[in-house]
């Protein structure tokens, strides 16, 4: 079937999927960071188990294993990441603890009380921040910890330019006490909270996605799907350079009692 047969739907799907697949990480992080948030999760064995939840590639996933003990299962949306996903375990011999596996965060196939942590970078705004809170807290044992990170504003107020765009890509974009008050509010003792640097933005996101723009343009030449999706990346990267000061992404991480 060629492209134009397919719905415009299915080939958008495919060309995201294309797009941030040439890209070791599909969101802002830095495995620096994913170490710090891990440096707040104690009492983990080679009994764990944890969730990556929209693991992508699984970028932060092996950081994750080559540092923490025990089972890890990534969950994505995606087949053709979670076919990378696995690749990459395998490269690094981790396939025996790590396994990628395609599925939705909306339904998560873990038993209750099943899990010592979830773990979820960049991801959680699909089901949406307090949803996924929620949703995601039965899966969680007494004691295990949620780590995620998410995108939040900065400043109590921001210029229209910017606000507008993260709302109307992002409605539950809120600041970091308000995010905090949720994950109270959804039965977690917050443990901490931090900003990522600018870094996860730079060159862990926005600068490893120019080479991979010029390679995607080059093959899809007057494609409009494709064209569209590199504007809007270069735009959100535009942005961010100018308004950095006034939002980014924080990790929240609390603690199921
Ligand atoms: N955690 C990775 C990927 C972040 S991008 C990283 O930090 O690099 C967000 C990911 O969520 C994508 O891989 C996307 O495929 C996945 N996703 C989107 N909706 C999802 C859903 N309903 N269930 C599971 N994964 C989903």
């Amino acid at each position: 079937m060629s492209d134009e047969n397919k719905s415009i739907h299915e080939f958008d799907f495919n060309l995201i999927c294309e797009y941030f697949s040439a890209i070791e990480r599909q969101g802002p992080g830095s495995p620096e960071v994913t170490l710090k948030a891990l440096s707040f999760i104690e009492n983990l064995t080679s009994e764990s188990r944890i969730a990556d939840i929209g693991c992508g590639t699984g970028g932060q996933t092996m950081v994750l294993a080559q540092h923490a003990p025990g089972q890890i299962t990534g969950i994505d949306l995606f087949p053709k990441f979670i076919d990378l996903f696995n690749q990459n375990a395998a490269r690094l011999n981790l396939q025996h603890r790590v396994k990628g596996i395609t599925g939705s965060m909306e339904n998560l196939p873990f038993p209750e009380n099943e899990l010592d942590v979830i773990w979820s970078e960049g991801a959680i705004y699909n089901i949406g921040f307090e949803r996924g809170l929620n949703e995601w807290r039965k899966f969680l044992k007494t004691g295990g910890y949620i780590a995620v990170s998410e995108a939040s504003w900065f400043t109590e107020k921001r210029p229209d330019e910017i606000h507008n765009f993260w709302m109307e890509a992002y409605p539950e974009m809120d600041t970091i006490p308000n995010k905090v008050a949720q994950l109270q509010k959804a039965g977690y003792v917050p443990v901490a909270t931090f900003i990522l640097p600018e870094n996860c933005w730079t060159d862990h996101f926005y600068v490893p996605q120019v080479a991979a723009q010029e390679t995607f343009l080059k093959k899809y030449p007057g494609k409009k799907t494709a064209e569209e999706l590199v504007t809007n990346m270069r735009r959100e990267a535009e942005l961010y350079a100018r308004f950095k000061a006034h939002y980014g992404y924080v990790f929240y991480i609390g603690k199921k009692i």
